[in-house]
């Protein structure tokens, strides 16, 4: 057996080039068959058969707004993303028509990859075929746990036995890359039952995996849990464990730790793979700060310093299509943007080059006192001309690269 090696660096590959046109599209799916209570993204309960007119509504919005992206020539995008919600919950027919229209304004000759996230109970032969047709190669999993108390927890429903028959309906069906998301740190998991799913995880050998510490978002009902003292939050120092727990399970099982909570399957000799191996293209242009165009309610968009966001509103939506109503405009000057940028490269564990730093943060600039400051606490080091965070900086990674802002 070939032995893996290390994932292509990052190092002296200039992945984003075109810094002028959209490299991305992020298209918001706001449907799901229950809410988790841990969640704080945009999504309305929906079932796939009892909604349909909702469903058939929503698809022609987003069909026309789509359609005023298309200037002319079609889009020479890298990813497409379809995240939500539960994208996989929008019916077969609904699919076809999105990706007739994609068809027309995208030019898929230069798409690099396109990535539709699925719960594993909407999983289905028929839908992941339809994908695979239309040029989908990267399935995003939900599994979050693989334990069925800790999903108690979340509130999350589905049964963990169907994350492994995803993967192989997925598989079969010829969706190259396939990625698990998970959470540690949930109320009542032990380092026994981390370890556990971390198993579970290495057992079905995902190209990909995203584990996140579990965030309390404001207003969600676990939250409100919390502060009624109906859970108990994992210690800080407890947490803390688990994250260094998962990133040297994952490093030893041959997962390349590319971004503070994401893993990349490290490529083999024989691999035909692109230069970013196993890692995930749509989200590395977000790290890189590259422009991208997002639809639906609630996506949010980027274009050269200019953000703002789609009304995360369902019937306004609807109403207001083509063009939908937006909110949080927001023009980042120069100075604000090179903060931005240098916060999200900093979130890719080979960080950001020396070079990098030179060209576009002036000697004036205070944030070469915050970086020699942090360097002093061992937060972040320079390490092959890069400026990175520190093992120790990644705990805290956070509040580290927000001093930078
Ligand atoms: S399935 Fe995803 S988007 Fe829907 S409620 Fe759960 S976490 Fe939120």
């Amino acid at each position: 057996m070939q032995q893996p090696q290390q994932v292509v660096s990052g190092h002296g590959v200039n992945l984003f080039q075109d810094t002028q046109n959209a490299l991305g599209l992020y298209l918001h799916i706001p449907f799901c068959f229950h809410k988790c209570h841990y969640c704080d993204f945009y999504s309305i309960v929906d079932s796939a058969t009892r909604h349909e007119d909702r469903q058939q509504h929503f698809t022609d919005a987003l069909i026309s707004e789509l359609l005023t992206a298309n200037d002319k020539s079609p889009l020479k995008v890298r990813t497409i993303f379809v995240g939500g919600g539960t994208p996989t919950l929008l019916q077969p027919k609904f699919w076809h028509q999105i990706f007739q229209t994609l068809h027309k304004i995208v030019d898929f000759s230069s798409l690099d990859e396109f990535t539709v996230e699925a719960n594993p109970e909407t999983v289905t032969d028929e839908l992941m075929r339809l994908f695979a047709q239309n040029g989908v190669n990267r399935i995003s999993i939900g599994a979050q746990s693989f334990d069925q108390s800790l999903l108690k927890v979340l509130e999350r429903w589905h049964d963990p036995q169907n994350v492994s028959k995803a993967m192989n309906i997925a598989r079969n069906a010829g969706i190259r890359y396939i990625n698990l998301d998970m959470i540690f740190a949930i109320p009542s998991q032990t380092m026994d039952r981390l370890n556990a799913d971390l198993d579970a995880v290495l057992d079905l050998q995902p190209d990909h995996i995203s584990d996140y510490s579990l965030i309390f978002e404001p207003n969600t009902p676990l939250t409100q849990k919390r502060n009624m003292g109906l859970i108990q939050p994992i210690k800080e120092d407890i947490e803390r464990d688990m994250f260094e727990h998962v990133i040297t399970r994952l490093s030893q099982a041959g997962y390349d730790h590319y971004e503070i909570s994401n893993w990349a399957k490290k490529t083999q000799a024989n691999q035909d793979l692109p230069v970013w191996g196993n890692r995930c293209l749509h989200n590395l242009l977000y790290w890189h700060n590259a422009n991208w165009l997002g639809f639906g309610p609630s996506a949010a968009s980027h274009m050269n310093g200019h953000r703002w966001k789609n009304l995360p509103h369902l019937g306004k939506y609807i109403e207001g299509s083509p063009i939908p109503p937006t909110i949080d405009h927001e023009y980042l000057k120069q100075h604000d943007r090179i903060g931005e940028q240098l916060m999200m490269l900093l979130r890719l564990r080979e960080g950001v080059s020396t070079a990098w730093i030179k060209k576009h943060i002036p000697d004036s600039d205070v944030r070469h006192q915050t970086i020699k400051e942090l360097r002093d606490i061992n937060m972040l080091e320079i390490r092959d001309n890069y400026l990175r965070l520190t093992d120790q900086g990644l705990f805290v990674g956070d509040a580290v690269i927000a001093r930078l802002l």
